[in-house]
């Protein structure tokens, strides 16, 4: 078990676009492993290889359902809309506002380099949303529809909805 170190935002790797992981080597398996670590020490449910300064295609996610792990992944479809409070890992203590799909279908490989489709719906596809921006150097803030606010203050904001 080992947990990395974190990359957060103003960090130049997060901005960069991630390769596709070529092989499954020993040092890509322990990466995950690490990754997972590293989500579940710090509460998040899910974790992209750039915010551990590591610029391949892959995540992890738990979203309470066990856990995903995404290697090369490609969203294949999107459909509906959702609208609800988003943070991440690498900008600490910060929540907005984001639409996302409700519902999406992705293909990747899992840990043991095996092909999969899953269907996903809500948190889970807006977690592989999430993810998969970060393999591209998006971050959430730049697609929220509000500006970034504390935790803290989120719930206050948005009382009047
Ligand atoms: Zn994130």
């Amino acid at each position: 078990m080992a947990i990395r170190n974190l990359r957060y935002d103003g960090d130049p790797i997060l901005r960069k676009t991630c390769k596709e992981v070529t092989e499954l080597t020993p040092r890509i398996k322990e990466l995950i492993e690490d990754m997972f670590d590293t989500m579940y020490e710090e509460n998040g449910v899910g974790l992209a290889g750039p915010q551990v300064g590591v610029l391949r295609r892959l995540f992890v996610i738990d979203v309470g359902d066990g856990p995903l792990t995404f290697i090369n992944p490609v969203i294949v479809e999107k459909s509906g809309e959702q609208t609800g409070g988003e943070g991440c890992l690498s900008l600490p203590g910060k929540i907005a506002t984001v639409t996302r799909p409700n519902h999406v279908v992705c293909e990747a490989y899992d840990k043991n380099m095996e092909k999969f489709t899953i269907e996903a719906d809500e948190l889970l596809a807006r977690a592989i949303c999430h993810e998969y921006d970060h393999l591209d150097g998006i971050l959430y803030k730049d697609v929220a529809d509000s500006p970034l606010c504390n935790v803290d203050d989120y719930e206050e904001n948005n009382s009047g909805r």
